[in-house]
């Protein structure tokens, strides 16, 4: 099929402070994720496997917080949320689940069998292994920096680490992923932003996609991600998402950031924190930062 679009891709590795000695790990991190979802999307292949590749890459590395590098529960375990969706309106998502290394592929999984959008805890465990996907042990997922942020009182770290991804595709198909261990030393049973569309990501076929991260009680309540994509029938992807983190700083006080590609393969991004990792890559190369501009 003729491309329709100029491919793109953004990720990002979490709303947060990123101590200067984290700065050069965590783009490095970015870069390698957006490279393999370029990757796919040179190579004619869909945004939703371009999204749930880059934020695989992002899962395995301990840098940030999702799958392996998870930060903790009150109670010291992993327990993990995903989602993936695309323009079509297709959505996976997981949530609270405890111990998966790769979340996003176990929702991926939930959007292409169509029967449910959002399992937790257990049930999506359940789902998990009869997909084939095996729970790690317990511990395997606990790197020895989620170890030691548990040890030093996670309450007082205020880095975050979840990750995102954005993508348009040559077809011009978009999508949209997350990831996250959540906030450090949630309750258990704690579900955020992340899985839930509309809230941590969006994508709607006309405008693009969306992928949040921050506060998760904050972002739940203005609906984020949607907000942003709707923005898109006026403003630019960089527009979109100032206004969406402005409208839910303003609105609940909370803090954050957000990610978003256009059909015009312009993409976004912007935090309230002092810092948010992110790559973008085209076929123009790949740049990536910690700050907004
Ligand atoms: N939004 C995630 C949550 O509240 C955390 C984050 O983005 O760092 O679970």
């Amino acid at each position: 099929m003729a491309p329709v679009a100029t491919p793109v891709i953004i990720v990002h590795g979490g709303a947060a402070t990123v101590d200067d000695s984290r700065r050069e790990l965590c783009m490095a991190g970015c870069e390698r994720s957006a490279n393999a979802g370029f990757e796919i999307l040179a190579r004619g292949g869909s945004a939703l496997d371009a999204c749930e590749a880059a934020v695989r890459v992002l899962e395995d590395d301990p840098e940030f917080n999702a799958g392996y590098g998870s930060v903790l529960t009150r109670l010291g375990h992993v327990e993990v949320d995903a989602a993936i969706m695309d323009g079509d309106l297709r959505a996976g998502a997981v949530g609270a689940v405890p111990w998966l290394r790769h979340p996003v592929s176990v929702a991926r999984r939930l959007l292409e069998t169509g029967e449910h959008v959002l399992l937790v805890a257990d049930g999506a465990l359940d789902f998990a292994r009869e997909q084939g996907f095996f729970g790690e042990p317990p511990h395997a997922l606990i790197s020895a920096r989620s170890r030691d942020r548990f040890e030093r009182g996670q309450k007082k770290d205020k880095s975050a680490d979840t990750v995102g991804a954005c993508a348009l595709d040559a077809q011009g198909r978009v999508a949209s992923a997350t990831s996250t261990g959540g906030i450090a030393g949630k309750r258990r049973g704690r579900v955020g932003d992340s899985p839930i569309v509309g809230a941590g990501l969006y994508a709607d076929r006309a405008l693009g996609a969306a992928a949040a991260t921050g506060h998760g009680e904050s972002i739940l309540r203005v609906v984020m991600s949607k907000f942003a994509v709707d923005r898109l029938r006026e403003d630019s992807a960089q527009a979109a998402a100032e206004m969406a983190i402005d409208e839910m700083v303003r609105r609940t006080g909370g803090e954050g950031g957000i990610i978003l590609v256009d059909k015009q393969a312009r993409t976004g991004h912007y935090c309230s924190t002092p810092r948010m990792p992110w790559a973008v890559q085209s076929s123009a190369g790949v740049q990536s930062g910690v700050e907004n501009s």
